[in-house]
């Protein structure tokens, strides 16, 4: 039939894996606590820091903005406030949007609101004086990754080359991981390319496929590194030949910008930049290997109340000096790909959290989150049970391909 049928391979993940491409696997994760003091700059490996953020097509806050503009004006100084932020602490804001804001922009950005962007849209002034990348994330019920870039691109965003987020996992019973298909998730051809759902005669070829995760984010992709996943089969491993890259966020949900829990009720399992401290231990102990590309990225949500400037600037402190140490350098991730290519040869690095103290707890919550959902409908949270053939999926959630139930 299609080539689609063909690549549907799900990959049983078992929890706990090895290290996959990062050299010697290093066993159990250790406590890396008793950290030496950053050391002069230069003297081990630095990790390539990036700070995303996005909103979504389903949360009342986002959808609130297409007709309230009292709430549209106090979310754009919510967003100006973060990109300056993010810009004075020397790093860009890669900026990933859904439908629902960009329409929100679309409507209110004109007359004396524009005073306080140069005269410009909110978006063109990001773009064209923060130097703010901006991404599409989809939840793809209406709109897919090529509508998406294009709106992004017809509204002066520019022209984005990142999947900014989409589900690779799925949970089955006992806690174990499965991998979707994962072009087919994002809606990539064989071509490599996704022709417009809602624009069918825009085609966007994205470069960068991020933020590989599981819906209800009980355990998204963790690993710090940058490879090119293999386009049919796992994920997980480099195919030299491969035409999308992943950037590892590493753990990108310090409890210090997002709170104790995910949205969806999964815990926080590093309250601060404890992610980046290990693995920081790590590097300087020579725990993981030197020479090769280390990266993680901090997550701050699209929202007033649930991502909040002051935590965000207070984590930023925290960071500050590993920041001066040259420890964490800042990046955008198209400015970690060229990082990757000239100084690291394209060389592909994936430590995977599997080597980090919070293995254990976060598998474990993994496997509460799964026990949790069986229950429930369909559809929900962390259970992507693939609708019939010919049925759109609930909105809200992305579209999967059909395979084995979770739950047989
Ligand atoms: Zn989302």
């Amino acid at each position: 039939m299609n080539r689609f049928i063909n690549l549907l391979i799900l990959v049983a993940v078992v929890l706990g894996a090895g290290c996959i491409m990062a050299g010697p696997c290093l066993g159990a994760a250790k406590d890396s606590r008793g950290l030496k003091a950053p050391s002069p700059s230069g003297k081990t490996d630095p990790i390539y820091v990036s700070i995303f953020t996005h909103n979504e097509e389903d949360d009342p806050y986002w959808l609130e903005l297409r007709g309230n503009r009292q709430k549209y004006l106090d979310y754009r100084a919510y967003l100006i406030a973060k990109v300056k932020l993010v810009r004075q602490y020397g790093a860009i804001l890669n900026w990933e949007t859904d439908h629902v804001v960009l329409e929100a922009m679309e409507k209110f950005e004109k007359g004396d609101l524009l005073k306080e962007t140069k005269g410009k849209t909110v978006l063109r002034w990001m773009v064209e004086d923060m130097a703010v990348k901006v991404d599409p994330h989809g939840h793809l019920s209406q709109y897919n990754y090529a509508d998406l870039a294009y709106l992004i691109q017809k509204l002066g965003g520019g022209t984005s080359v990142v999947v900014g987020g989409f589900g690779l996992f799925r949970g089955v019973r006992g806690g174990q991981l499965e991998q979707l298909d994962w072009m087919r998730t994002i809606g990539i051809g064989p071509d490599g390319a996704i022709r417009g759902r809602r624009f069918p005669s825009f085609t966007w070829r994205p470069k960068l496929v991020l933020q590989p995760g599981m819906i209800g984010h009980a355990y998204d992709e963790y690993s710090s590194g940058v490879w090119r996943p293999r386009e049919s089969g796992d994920f997980l491993q480099n195919q030299p030949d491969g035409r999308f890259i992943c950037i590892g966020t590493g753990f990108p949900f310090p409890g210090s910008i997002v709170g104790p829990r995910q949205a969806q009720g999964p815990k926080i399992r590093y309250s601060n930049v404890d992610y980046l401290k290990e693995l920081i231990g790590k590097i300087q102990s020579g725990e993981v290997p030197a020479g090769k590309i280390y990266t993680a990225s901090l997550h701050s949500r699209d929202h007033e109340m649930d991502g909040r400037i002051a935590d965000l600037k207070q984590t930023l402190e925290r960071l500050q000096p590993y920041v001066l140490s040259g420890q964490v350098i800042y990046k955008d991730y198209e400015g970690v790909v060229q990082i990757w290519q000239t100084r690291y040869g394209g060389q592909p690095n994936r430590y995977g959290i599997e080597n980090f103290s919070i293995s254990k707890p976060l598998t474990q919550g993994l496997q509460e989150f799964i026990n949790r959902e069986k229950g429930r409908r369909p559809g929900s949270q962390g259970l992507q049970i693939p609708p019939p053939p010919g049925v759109p999926p609930p909105p809200g959630m992305h579209p999967l391909p059909p395979g084995r139930q979770p739950f047989p």
